[in-house]
C-alpha cells in the first residue's frame, strides 16, 4: 500500500523517557516529531499554513510560497511545497550556516540571502518576505502567498487539530501535563487549546530558553529577556497572533547548563539525538513532574535533530565558549 509524502506529516509516536521517569515517578513521554518526513515539528506547520491558504484561495494551484525563515519552517515549507507543485521562496539572513542554506536548497528552495539587520528595521528578512510575497503577488502567473508563520493562525489550529488531539489519544486521556517551548507559539497555542478542552484541569507549561523575554511575561506579566542561548528556533520578545490567548499556567526560564547536558544524556541512555529546543522541552518537563508531584503524565515535543547543528552542538570549542559541559565521546 502507498501514501503521499504529506500524510505522513503528524501521527508522530509518543516515546516514554524511561530514564527520567523512572527518576520523577511521573511518565515522561515525548512526541517524537522529529519523525516528521522534513525532519522536525515544523512541517505541521507548514502543512497547516498551505492546507488554509489553499481552501481559502489565498494560494493558488501552482502559486509560490514565501517566507522569511532561518530553520526548520523553510524545510517544511520547501517539502510540502515541492511534493505539491509549488515553487518555494525563502528570504533568510545571509550569517546562517552553509548547511542550512545547502538543505533548503536540497529541498528545492529559492534561498535569497539579506543582510542580517534587526527586527524593526524594514528590511528584517521576516519584513523582506512580506513585500516579496506582494510584489509576485502581482508579477507571476499563479500569484504568491506570505507564509508569516508567526502571526497565521493555521499554524496553530493544526497542532490544535492534529498534535493535541494526538496527544490525547495516545495518553487514553490520562496525560496531566504539557510542557514546551514556543517559537511561534503554534505547538503550545494549538496543543494547549485542544487538551484544555478535553479537560480545563491539565496544567499547560512554557519553557523558555534564554534570551527570550516569554517567561517574565507569563510570569510577571511583562516581556523582559534575560540571559541567552545556543537553541535555535524558540524563544520571543514579543505575543505572535498563535501565542496570544494561549492558556499556559506555569512557565520557567531553562538554561542550557541544563538543557545541553540533558541532550547528551538523552542520545547515551535513550538513544535519542536531539536538538537543543528538544533539551529546553525535557528539562521543562521534569520541572512540571517535580512540581506536580509522582504518578502524573506530562508531554512534551521532541522537536528535530542534533546532527542539523552539529557544527555547533558537536563542536567542543563551542561548546566550552559558551560555557557548556561536554560529554568525553567528542572528538571534534
Ligand atoms: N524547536 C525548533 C527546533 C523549532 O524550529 C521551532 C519552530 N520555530 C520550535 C521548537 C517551536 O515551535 P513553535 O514555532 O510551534 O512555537
Amino acid at each position: 500500500m502507498s501514501t503521499q509524502l504529506i500524510d505522513v506529516i503528524g501521527n508522530t509516536p509518543l516515546i516514554r523517557l524511561n530514564r527520567l521517569s523512572d527518576q520523577t515517578g511521573c511518565e515522561i513521554l515525548g512526541k517524537a516529531e522529529f519523525m516528521n518526513p522534513g525532519g522536525s515539528v515544523k512541517d505541521r506547520a507548514a502543512l497547516g499554513m498551505v492546507r488554509a491558504a489553499l481552501a481559502s484561495g489565498d494560494l493558488k494551484p501552482g502559486g509560490t510560497i514565501v517566507e522569511g525563515t532561518a530553520g526548520n519552517t523553510g524545510i517544511g515549507l520547501a517539502m510540502v511545497g515541492s511534493a505539491l507543485g509549488h515553487k518555494t521562496v525563502i528570504v533568510m539572513p545571509e550569517n546562517q550556516s552553509l548547511s542550512k542554506i545547502t538543505t533548503l536548497r536540497a529541498y528545492g528552495a529559492d534561498v535569497r540571502l539579506i543582510p542580517a539587520v534587526p527586527f524593526r528595521n524594514p528590511n528584517h528578512f521576516v519584513h523582506t518576505s512580506e513585500r516579496l510575497a506582494a510584489e509576485l503577488n502581482e508579477t507571476s502567473e499563479h500569484g504568491a502567498f506570505w507564509a508569516n508563520q508567526f502571526d497565521n493562525v493555521s499554524n496553530r489550529d493544526f497542532h490544535e487539530q492534529t498534535t493535541g488531539v494526538e496527544i490525547w489519544d495516545q495518553t487514553d486521556g490520562s496525560v496531566d501535563g504539557f510542557i514546551c517551548a514556543a517559537g511561534t507559539g503554534g505547538t503550545i497555542g494549538g496543543v494547549g487549546r485542544a487538551l484544555k478542552a478535553r479537560n480545563p484541569g491539565i496544567t499547560i507549561g512554557l519553557a523558555d530558553p534564554g534570551g527570550s523575554g516569554l517567561h517574565n511575561y507569563y510570569a510577571h506579566g511583562e516581556i523582559r529577556i534575560e540571559g541567552q542561548s545556543i537553541s535555535e528556533g524558540i524563544g520571543n520578545s514579543r505575543i505572535t497572533a498563535n501565542l496570544a490567548d494561549s492558556l499556559i499556567d506555569i512557565s520557567w526560564q531553562v538554561p542550557d547548563t541544563d538543557a545541553i547536558p540533558l541532550v547528551f544524556d538523552l542520545v547515551q541512555d535513550e538513544g535519542l539525538v536531539l536538538g537543543g529546543s528538544s533539551g529546553i522541552n525535557v528539562a521543562g518537563a521534569v520541572a512540571l513532574a517535580r512540581e506536580l508531584g509522582p504518578g502524573h503524565t506530562i508531554v512534551t515535543i521532541l522537536c528535530d535533530s542534533m546532527l542539523r547543528y552539529q557544527e555547533r552542538m558537536l563542536n567542543r570549542s563551542f561548546l566550552a565558549s559558551h560555557g557548556l559541559s561536554m560529554p568525553e565521546w567528542l572528538v571534534l
